[in-house]
């Protein structure tokens, strides 16, 4: 209300020029929603301030929490572009119409289309992926075989009866995981395999990835599952004892022989309700630039996504090398994130 009353007396006031320089001087600070929480960002949005002008204003919260406060902010939102760390929460706030579908030929050419969100008929798209992290297998190497664990399915097999820990099923890297395998596997099977990795839990499900890593480490559980950049983090941290948690942990890049290792997205897209939509599409341009590409993915230890962007990183090198992926569209695995919460509510995996 009250810049639009400054905005009404600057007109009035100034005449035209004067409405231009504040609209202008309104256009230099982007506000930006952000999931991400790593804090080798920081130089990410400072160069791009640097370049542009564009002052970016952010505030920190939670996939689920940033959904929650855009829509109850409505029209009002100042929000005007949003960063999200899973592609159901992505495929979730287009659902619930909190984006707005943006068309540009340079992120369109940049982004591969298996990551962005499937186009509207108007040929907009409304979120777009801007790196990727795999969800892996972590297992006890003194304990457990490589091969009896180096596929999702063999989680849920009664081989591996006492071994698992998970953290929570409805934390949405479980949930685009679980998504993801019933793309490739179908509903009944994807709900037998989680029936099936309820019973071979070592402990109810709790903590973050981390936890699960350490509780490998530990002996109290066979095995778990970590997005990747975890496991590069703790191996590039110089503490003694994350470097011992690591001597003890093997990892696997699960389906190397069937379907591939399931990849998670980190993305952007602009708000309903920006204000400021060119500098918004702007900055998910710049989000796909060479340089900006190697902060967004390399900072956090993730694979860039943008056409002809490669990465030298030494712990991803080491985690995976190359490895096969799956191919199906992101998109497809948030379209099934219901199906796949009423599936653990049957099941009783928390
Ligand atoms: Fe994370």
């Amino acid at each position: 209300m009250f810049s639009k009353f400054t905005t009404l007396l600057s007109a009035a006031t100034l005449g035209l020029a004067g409405l231009t320089s504040l609209a202008q001087a309104q256009d230099a600070t982007l506000n930006i929603y952000s999931a991400r929480h790593y804090p080798t960002d920081e130089a990410l949005y400072g160069n791009f301030t640097k370049s542009t002008g564009i002052k970016i204003n952010r505030v920190d919260a939670d996939d689920a929490g940033i959904l929650a406060r855009l829509k109850a902010e409505g029209a009002a939102s100042p929000a005007d572009v949003i960063l999200l760390v899973d592609a159901a929460r992505l495929a979730k706030g287009d659902s619930d119409g909190l984006f707005a579908p943006i068309k540009s030929a340079v992120l369109q050419a940049a982004i591969p289309p298996q990551y962005q969100a499937r186009p509207n008929a108007q040929g907009e798209v409304a979120w777009f992926g801007f790196s990727t992290r795999a969800r892996v297998v972590v297992y006890d190497k003194l304990r457990v075989k490589k091969e009896d664990v180096d596929t999702y399915e063999e989680l849920g097999d009664p081989k591996n009866k006492g071994r698992l820990c998970i953290r929570s099923g409805s934390h949405p890297y479980n949930l685009s995981l679980f998504g993801a395998v019933m793309v490739h596997l179908g509903e009944k099977a994807t709900e037998d395999w989680l029936k099936g990795m309820v019973a071979n839990m070592a402990r109810s499900p709790k903590g973050g990835d981390t936890d699960q890593i350490r509780a490998v480490a530990s002996g109290e559980c066979g095995v778990a599952l970590t997005n990747t950049y975890y496991l590069a983090r703790l191996m590039r941290s110089a503490k003694p004892e994350d470097q011992a948690l690591m001597e003890k942990v093997g990892v696997v890049f699960p389906n190397q022989n069937s379907w591939g290792t399931h990849l998670n997205i980190a993305g952007a897209a602009v708000a309903r309700n920006a204000k400021n939509t060119a500098a918004a599409v702007k900055f998910l341009e710049y989000l796909a630039s060479p340089s900006a590409q190697e902060h967004f993915a390399n900072g956090n230890n993730e694979w860039p996504v943008a056409k002809g962007v490669s990465l030298s990183n030494p712990a991803l090198q080491t985690l995976g090398g190359s490895f096969k992926s799956e191919t199906i569209p992101i998109s497809e695995v948030g379209a099934n994130q219901v199906k796949v919460q009423q599936m653990l509510d049957r099941v009783g995996f928390r």
